[in-house]
């Protein structure tokens, strides 16, 4: 076990049992993640944790995640649940069918609660649909991510502009929330095309929307073909530029912006989310999940083979585990709450750690107080609108 400078232990997985019940059962997590790592294909820009064209696996994927969900100490009901990956919809419909009994076998959800499956809108039949409506999705998130044709060709999507628009009306139909994912900031999108999917995402029935500067991330084929000149970032001005088109025009269509990269009408905000950005504990399962249980932050596998070989033999398959600190759960709160528009709450977080969110890294705070970039409004410490724009480096001065 070793200390890190905050005070953190960065720990072998050998050392605690992330599956142990929760300490306090009063205050078990609340949010549970499942990750399917499937995919037709992996699109050029893609660094989750998945494999492309490897259905074969599916079996043994959920033999795995049965073997996992068998090791948590205990049955849990949660307020939200969260199936992303990969494609969940990928899977087959008596796949689904498996997936939600063995989600079902440890977990309740609450009368009420949250249910979100992320899906392309390749190949999203009526059946797909009518059997997550079965076992209880309420809450559809489609990666639709552009509706240009030019730039679903360069991000590699399977499906047209065409199938996006007709699939998201067929969603709206069977799901009480569908939201959109879209992507700015692709190789030779201008402006114009940009403005031009976000007007076609206005003149959709839909209630929340992601919207999400792309990234080169090493070890993808971007990243690769950027190395070798074949493709180039969008330069920064440009991509600023989509990102206050993003948020002028869906303020304007009655979804507006409640956190760095997302968009609801008012009581639409994705519940599952929020969990994260008020850094409240949530179980998480499958290849590469991320969980937060009992103040300590573990991650999955990422290697989708060694993790279902690992489940299928009934061994721990994780990847690494970190014990956080009373210090460092504090600056993780601020870090993730100034990501939110209405920022953090200055009394609840007093209740909550017993300390002064102005008095942690008071110089940054002051400073970004003094620059424009911090505000405190409402009783909440915040981003400022052009705060928004410079999140990243505004946040990292409080880790
Ligand atoms: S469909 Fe989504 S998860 Fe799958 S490879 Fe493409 S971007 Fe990644």
């Amino acid at each position: 076990m070793r200390q890190d400078f905050d005070g953190s232990y960065q720990v072998k997985p050998s050392d605690i049992d992330v599956y142990a019940a929760p300490k306090n059962s009063d205050a078990s997590p609340r949010a549970l993640y499942v990750h399917v790592p499937f995919c037709l294909h992996r699109c050029g820009y893609c660094d989750f944790t998945l494999v492309a064209d490897r259905d074969d696996l599916v079996p043994a994927y959920l033999q795995a995640l049965t073997n996992e969900l068998d090791r948590l100490d205990g049955d849990y009901e949660v307020d939200t649940i969260f199936i992303g990956g990969g494609t969940p919809t990928h899977l087959s419909t008596d796949q689904l069918e498996r997936l939600a009994e063995i989600l079902f076998s440890r977990f309740t959800l609450n009368s009420g609660g949250e249910f979100s499956v992320e899906a392309n809108p390749d190949g999203l039949s009526d059946d797909v649909m009518k059997t997550l409506s079965g076992i209880g999705v309420n809450r559809l998130s489609l990666g639709v991510q552009s509706f240009d044709a030019a730039v679903l060709k360069t991000l590699e999507r399977q499906h047209t502009p065409a199938v996006a628009h007709e699939v998201v009306h067929r969603a709206i139909d069977a799901f009480d929330v569908v939201s959109l994912d879209l992507i700015f900031g692709v190789p030779g999108q201008t402006l114009d095309a940009w403005n031009a999917t976000l007007a076609v995402a206005q003149q959709l029935p839909i209630r929340h929307v992601s919207t999400y500067g792309l990234t080169f991330e090493k070890g993808t084929d971007f990243y690769r073909r950027r190395q070798q000149g074949q493709i180039n970032s969008t330069p920064d001005d440009l991509e600023r530029d989509m990102y206050a088109a993003a948020i002028s025009q869906f303020g304007h269509s009655g979804v507006p912006q409640y956190e760095i990269s997302n968009f609801a009408q008012p009581g639409s905000e994705c519940r599952h989310n929020m969990v994260y950005w008020q850094a409240d504990e949530y179980f998480a399962f499958g290849p590469g999940a991320a969980r937060y249980v009992n103040g300590v932050r573990s991650t999955n596998a990422r290697n989708v083979s060694r993790w279902i070989n690992c489940w299928l033999k009934g061994e721990v398959a994780l990847q690494d585990m970190e014990q956080l600190s009373a210090d460092a759960k504090i600056r993780e709160a601020i870090f993730l709450g100034l990501r939110l528009v209405a920022g953090i709450d200055i009394n609840g977080f007093l209740n909550r750690f017993g300390c002064d969110v102005g008095e942690i890294a008071r110089d940054s705070a002051e400073r970004h107080l003094e620059d424009g970039l911090l505000e405190v409004a409402d009783s909440h410490l915040r981003l400022t609108s052009a705060g928004r724009f410079m999140a990243d480096t505004v946040m990292a001065d409080f880790l």
